[in-house]
């Protein structure tokens, strides 16, 4: 059809070759091979992948595809806490740092494989005590403190089902989650801490757990003195809870289709969905992911900025790198409090080697200078990382100009759904700012039309996955519908939701999402590409694009820019602006209005909502908002 080509405006053409050195040092050194190799029997591919973890009893069929239903390592027995822990505390790693987590304020907490091993044992036992079974759900409600990681490890250890809500997220929000999941626990804190403010929760959770039936018990980490007023028996509080508990605990052998937890999705969209992962596909595929992408070695220090309560956290603080024995930094606050130093001041600190960030952040901290990241010491760093929405190229050279000018970004597109990475570069492969490059080993990926047919080069179309992976997700809870509908909307392929386009050389250059895209005079654009334009002047910090119903043409482009410091709106830069886009990608791109605004709407992750701009816009309903920021 026609009518569902997207037309590719933005030209970019550069190119960033990894160094000799860069190369020898990675597990994957041509690509290109391994590709090919790990695509003509992606079952083999994955089976050699599981075999580096452990596993109570092996399975006996790689894949079981019974389309669209995939069960992975069938007939196996594993346990993803085992394999983050257990794996690790049998050898001289029970000694090796786990987790740093460094608070708001500069506190400090270290532990060490052995020791968080034993809080999550103790952990665990205390879930017993309240009497929790395989397959109960636990919704954990928590800052980004070590005990979020605690519980999460804890629920696995037993075959509990984890829910975790982010902390910022309202008390109708929370409360829909747990009803959803029907919950019969909810952990706490009573607060966590913004920009120095104390964020209280507790009440948050009393207002949603008042109409849940399902909840049994709330516990709760004190942080504050003097703490809360708790209400027994119902209300109980975190270190009293885990006081006596002893410090072993079995972890339970659990098939390997058997769930892990529960995550809804950000929302961006519409109405966030309850994503179900299991225990052994998605151990396998983060595992491999996080020791291939970032190339993780056993003296890497990793700081992923994201917070658990996203899948990012979930693959990439928790569950990939503690399979892959890191150690692993994670820091509480936003990054530009007190200063906009903040991050390179940890990294500079404690040495980060593996640096994995969003878009979101980068242009954020972008606005502040260049002369933030130079006042730090960065030359620790060995590879970085960007995820949630595409990296605008403008954004993509800031950061890796400001980092020394060597270090690989890799851009790594996924969701929710999918799990883990699935198009990625690895830090062997040549870079082009801009695009998430070429799908990972086993992954196949493509663009194509809603006939599920590839794309020639260049002609933008649909994000698709044409083969199950093993982390994906194996159903939307209580929804199997709705999970139906990702792998029926175009025949034989999931349907991601984002449009694409793949270039000559196969890299992918996510342009936006399909819901979003602008038609304008027969065209289709994507959002991403008149963003990346408006980013790429100089005075312009963000953009968010939309299109508005136009009487003649279709759409016409409508977009909210926010300036870097020191700008002022006026004629005469809103016209420069307009030029900037006529060069950069043409008249088909030119915005016909540009407002300059001092914020956008964002999901709680940091994703533009551009549903919410567009409902504002166009004096519509906005839908489901739980997710937006503020
Ligand atoms: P919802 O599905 O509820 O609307 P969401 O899609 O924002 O919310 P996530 O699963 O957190 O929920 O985000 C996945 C989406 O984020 C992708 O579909 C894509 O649109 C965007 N994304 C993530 N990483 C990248 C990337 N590297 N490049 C381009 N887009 C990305
Ligand atoms: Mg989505």
């Amino acid at each position: 059809m026609a009518d569902d080509k997207v037309d590719s405006l933005l030209k970019e053409g550069r190119v960033y070759r990894p160094s000799q050195e860069t190369v020898a040092s990675t597990y994957i050194q041509d690509y290109e091979t391994a590709y090919r190799e790990s695509i003509q029997n992606p079952e083999a591919f994955w089976g050699q992948a599981a075999k580096e973890l452990d596993w109570f009893t092996p399975w006996n069929k790689v894949l079981e595809w019974n389309y669209p239903w995939a069960k992975w390592f069938v007939g196996g027995t594993c346990n993803m806490a085992y394999n983050c822990l257990d794996r690790h505390v049998k050898t001289w790693r029970r000694h090796k740092v786990a987790v740093i987590w460094v608070g708001e304020k500069g506190e400090e907490r270290i532990f060490t494989y052995a020791e968080l091993y034993r809080q999550v044992c103790r952990c665990a036992n205390a879930l017993k005590s309240l009497g929790l079974r395989k397959g109960d759900r636990v919704t954990i409600y928590l800052p980004k403190i070590p005990e979020q990681m605690v519980a999460m490890l804890a629920c696995a250890r037993l075959g509990l089902i984890h829910s975790v809500v982010y902390s910022g997220f309202s008390a109708p929000a929370l409360e829909s989650r747990i009803q959803d999941a029907e919950s019969r626990l909810v952990i706490t804190a009573d607060v966590g801490y913004d920009r120095g403010k104390a964020i209280h929760l507790k009440p948050v959770v009393d207002q949603a757990v008042a109409h849940c039936r399902t909840v049994e018990h709330v516990v709760v980490v004190r942080r504050e003195q003097p703490g809360v007023t708790l209400s027994a028996p119902k209300e109980i509080d975190w270190e009293d809870w885990l006081r006596d508990q002893p410090v072993a605990c079995e972890a339970e052998p659990l098939d390997s289709e058997t769930p892990l937890y529960i995550l809804y999705t950000s929302g961006t969209t519409g109405k966030p969905k309850g994503v179900v992962h299991v225990h052994g596909g998605y151990m396998v595929g983060t595992y491999l992911t996080t020791k291939y992408v970032f190339n993780l070695k056993e003296d890497d220090l990793y700081f992923c900025v994201a917070d658990p309560g996203w899948v990012t956290g979930h693959s990439y603080i928790v569950y990939g790198p503690l399979l892959n024995g890191a150690t692993i930094l994670t820091a509480e606050g936003k990054p530009d409090y007190p200063n906009p130093g903040r991050w390179w001041d940890i990294i500079a600190k404690y040495g980060v080697t593996v640096f994995y960030t969003t878009p979101t952040a980068i242009r954020l901290l972008m606005r502040y200078g260049e002369d933030w990241p130079k006042k730090y010491d960065l030359t620790s760093l060995r590879v970085l990382g960007s995820v949630g929405e595409p990296i605008n190229p403008e954004a993509w050279e800031w950061f890796h100009r400001v980092t020394g000018g060597k270090k690989p970004i890799m851009d790594t597109w996924w969701q929710t759904e999918t799990g883990m990475i699935l198009v990625t570069p690895l830090p062997s492969v040549p870079l082009k700012p801009g695009s998430a490059t070429r799908p990972f080993l086993g992954v196949e990926a493509d663009v194509v039309d809603r006939e599920g047919k590839s794309l020639p080069a260049n002609a933008g179309g649909f994000a698709v996955v044409k083969k199950p992976w093993p982390a994906m997700m194996r159903t939307i809870y209580k929804d199997p519908d709705r999970y139906q509908v990702y792998w029926n909307t175009i025949p034989n392929c999931y349907t991601a939701g984002d449009v694409c386009r793949k270039d000559k050389d196969g890299y992918f250059w996510f342009m936006g999402r399909a819901d979003d895209v602008i038609k304008v005079a027969g065209n289709r654009i994507g959002t991403a590409e008149v963003e990346s334009a408006l980013v790429s002047h100089p005075a312009v910090a963000e953009a968010a694009v939309i299109g508005k119903p136009h009487p003649t043409v279709g759409e016409s482009i409508k977009a909210f820019v926010i300036l870097k410091q020191g700008h002022q709106e006026s004629p005469e830069l809103i016209q420069s602006l307009k030029n900037h886009v006529l060069t950069e990608l043409g008249k088909i791109g030119v915005p016909a209005e540009i407002d300059i605004v001092p914020s956008l709407p964002k999901t709680r992750s940091g994703k533009i909502m551009r549903r919410v701009l567009k409902a504002k816009e166009l004096g519509q309903d906005a839908g489901d908002i739980s997710t937006l920021e503020d």
